[in-house]
């Protein structure tokens, strides 16, 4: 059970039960969460802050929580899912947890996607790791009954997740593999080239997630066309709630903020695509 320690009004820190973590895709790791006030609230987009937990006495723990975007949640059995790749010290000791370790969390945090009207056409375009936010939006769309069609990119077959998992939600699936291993040899921004020529722009609609320059490629595809996109970025981040002001996203020349700029935390994650600059972070 997750007992709640600082609830607020939107988000609150819990301890969470792990249901489940397991080894989908090489590298990649897929852990449900007891987490039923987080999955009473959150929305697609959104994200928890982990704080890792070491496994030795001498093992040194990441002064930092680590965020990461809710990938499903099943409301009613009161769980949440996250997806990661093993990058560092802290996703590596989260892929070490086994069932039942308490995980503290902090969610749901930060703006999500903007749903659309019905009658939308619309497009999810994931790269990578950024399949991770597609499954619960996938979700929200089909309850609101909207048609879209999914556009997955992974470097290769065996780092791809989600095919299966999003396949029940009856859509369209495209992917691109940059060496060819599964679907389109390629970049799944070509598979958005083609899909934004198919579709009437002022009814379009692109959800998207992944690597900056993905994202960058992207927002240009979508301003070009005057396609309505949203971008939800993965940046690095301290707090999670705006407190350290560690995760700034630069807007794009014409976007007044008054000298400020956005923070991926609380602005974000998820932004208007045509309304930050992309090369400003590395991430
Ligand atoms: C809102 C948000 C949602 C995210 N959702 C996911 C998700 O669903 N799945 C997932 O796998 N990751 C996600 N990330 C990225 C994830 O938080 C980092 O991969 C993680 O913090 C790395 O921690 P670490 O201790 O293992 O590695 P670190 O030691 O912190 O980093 C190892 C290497 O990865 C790089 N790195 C660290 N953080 C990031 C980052 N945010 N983006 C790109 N490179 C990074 C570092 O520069 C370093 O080279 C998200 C980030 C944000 C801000």
């Amino acid at each position: 059970m997750a007992s709640k320690i600082v609830p607020t009004q939107s988000k609150g820190i819990y301890d969470c039960r792990v249901l489940s973590n397991d080894e989908v895709a090489r590298g990649i790791f897929l852990m449900r969460l007891h987490a039923p006030e987080i999955a009473a609230r959150v929305q697609p987009g959104q994200f928890v802050n982990v704080k890792t937990q070491p496994h030795e006495a001498d093992e040194i723990i990441p002064l930092l929580r680590r965020p990461f975007s809710v990938c499903q949640v099943d409301r009613t059995a009161g769980w949440i899912s996250v997806l990661w790749k093993n990058v560092g010290p802290g996703t590596r000791m989260l892929s070490r947890h086994s069932i039942d370790t308490v995980l503290n969390i902090i969610g749901p945090l930060g703006k999500g996607f903007e749903l659309p009207q019905k009658d939308a056409a619309v497009a999810l375009v994931a790269g990578g790791l950024g399949i991770a936010p597609m499954p619960i939006l996938a979700a929200a769309l089909r309850e609101r009954r909207v048609n879209f069609t999914l556009l997955l990119g992974a470097r290769t077959a065996a780092e791809l997740w989600g095919k299966e998992e999003l396949q029940r939600f009856g859509a369209p699936i495209k992917i691109a593999t940059d060496d060819g291993s599964a679907g389109q040899r390629g970049f799944v921004t070509e598979l958005l080239q083609n899909w934004i020529k198919e579709n009437d722009p002022h009814a379009s609609r692109v959800y998207s997630c992944g690597p900056m320059p993905m994202l960058e490629r992207v927002a240009a595809l979508c301003v070009a066309a005057n396609v309505h996109a949203e971008v939800a970025v993965e940046t690095v981040m301290g707090c999670g709630f705006g407190i350290c002001m560690g995760c700034p996203i630069e807007p794009r020349a014409g976007v007044e903020l008054f000298g400020r700029y956005y923070l991926a935390c609380l602005d974000g994650p998820v932004f208007c695509a045509d309304d930050i600059r992309y090369e400003f972070t590395s991430h």
